[in-house]
């Protein structure tokens, strides 16, 4: 969906992810950062009609193509909004607790076990200095990888998709876990869709 781009509606109410992300953080996260970066994009594009009818998946895979005076507009916060558009997703509570099918075998190949991912994703995003994500990502061929990437940089930018992505900026969990992000680390599994990451891969890997 192109400009304007709306704010996305949860899925779900701002107190379904507790207690491992609590209702204030998920009113102020998605009612005030999120909706932030999403205007702010719009106001970047608003004198760019040329650019009114790309996606925001397209806007940041090449940031290089955008007029100078807004590529670092678009990068901080179309990156902001498909980041937290792709969190709030693969949160929704009440999914499978583990990936099955051909996504479990893919982390099985590219990591070992589902036990031996969850431990390099948490030490991947746990180690991001300052701002930003951790991710899953995938290739075009199916492959997976586990990386970090700074501020609201995105997977695309660098020619990924991502299927699962968890913010670990300090306004994502510091109300509740203060300064013990691998805490919230911890507790992300909980409230992982892995029925959403699943259908996320099988549209990137048929793409
Ligand atoms: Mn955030």
């Amino acid at each position: 969906m192109p400009y304007p781009f709306d704010l996305p509606a949860l899925g779900y109410a701002h107190d379904a992810l507790e207690p491992h992300i609590d209702t204030r953080t998920m009113e102020i996260h998605h009612g005030k950062h999120h909706a932030g970066y999403t205007s702010k994009l719009n106001g970047a594009l608003e004198a760019h009609p040329g650019l009114h009818g790309k996606s925001a998946e397209d806007l940041v895979r090449d940031l290089s193509a955008l007029p100078e005076a807004i590529r670092g507009a678009v990068r901080n916060n179309g990156g902001g909004y498909l980041n937290h558009a792709l969190f709030w997703d693969v949160l929704t509570p009440g999914g499978a607790s583990a990936p099955s099918g051909a996504l479990a075998g893919a982390i099985d190949t590219a990591c070992g076990s589902f036990a031996e991912f969850k431990a390099r994703f948490q030490a991947t995003a746990g180690g991001q200095f300052g701002s930003g994500w951790g991710w899953l990502c995938t290739d075009g061929d199916g492959a997976l990888s586990v990386i970090a990437t700074a501020n609201q940089d995105s997977p695309y930018m660098q020619g990924l998709t991502p299927i699962l992505g968890v913010d670990v900026w300090e306004h994502a969990y510091y109300l509740h876990y203060q300064n013990r992000r691998p805490d919230y680390l911890e507790a992300i599994w909980s409230v992982v869709n892995w029925d959403v990451v699943a259908r996320r891969y099988a549209a990137a890997v048929s793409a």
